[in-house]
């Protein structure tokens, strides 16, 4: 089993983004305790994988992301879960990297970290933009987010790998999917400058997901109809008996 996804709850308690991190809310450090407090077994992230080999990530591919902007505050936005029909939206590209663009990113994150998770994208906090925050390091590392603004997916390998995958949309539910193991990611980064890396293992896995997601498509929607609609049914009647 992965101990990937305790990185989120590891980075968010460990603290990082020290200029930021005061501004945590209450909330906050409720849902961390209780978190640390579980048996950590899952999580998720925008998804979470609960078992993989995790092979080797390349993140060393990675131009190395800036810190967030300092200057604006980070704030939790409320995710989205299915089947509220804004998941479904097919999200527009962004025209340009700004400020504005960048706070968006920053409160993903918080968001993503607080959730927690390992990715998320806009979509999933109700903004129909083609950007998607991640952050897969292990909880003995430092926090290593990522930004990935217009990301596009060229030479998706032949060969598949499988993960069991989670989605913070679709909270509770776990399955097994699979998606070609290696692709080319091309992007945008937190400034704005353009960024080509070449992804496999869990980060392929996930930036694959988080990209179904900017076309309005969930990761049960890889399953059979049957195990969907008794997924979405499910969620629905919790949604209701919440409400209620
Ligand atoms: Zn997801």
């Amino acid at each position: 089993m992965s101990t990937l996804p305790d990185s989120p709850t590891h980075a968010t308690a460990r603290g990082f983004f020290p200029s930021a991190l005061h501004i945590k809310t209450l909330e906050t450090e409720k849902r961390e305790a209780c978190q640390l407090a579980s048996n950590r077994k899952v999580v998720l992230f925008g998804q979470l994988f609960r078992y993989s080999n995790h092979p080797s990530i390349p993140i060393s591919h990675i131009d190395p992301a800036r810190r967030p902007h300092y200057l604006s505050p980070m704030a939790i936005r409320p995710i989205l879960t299915a089947p509220d029909p804004r998941l479904r939206e097919v999200s527009k590209p962004v025209d340009a990297v700004t400020d504005e663009v960048r706070t968006l990113m920053n409160d993903m994150l918080e968001t993503m970290y607080a959730a927690p998770g390992i990715g998320l994208a806009a979509i999933q906090v109700g903004v129909p933009l083609r950007i998607i925050v991640m952050d897969l390091a292990e909880k003995d590392e430092d926090p290593d987010p990522h930004y990935f603004i217009n990301p596009v997916i060229l030479d998706p390998s032949e060969d598949v790998a499988p993960y069991e995958e989670g989605c913070l949309s679709v909270p509770e539910f776990y399955e097994e999917i699979e998606r070609p193991a290696r692709c080319v990611i091309e992007f945008l980064d937190y400034d704005g400058n353009p960024q080509r890396l070449e992804a496999e293992g869990l980060l392929a896995t996930c930036i694959q997901h988080e990209m179904d997601h900017l076309e309005g498509v969930l990761f049960i929607d890889h399953l059979s109809r049957l195990k969907r609609d008794r997924i979405l049914k499910k969620l629905k009647k919790e949604q209701l008996a919440t409400a209620s």
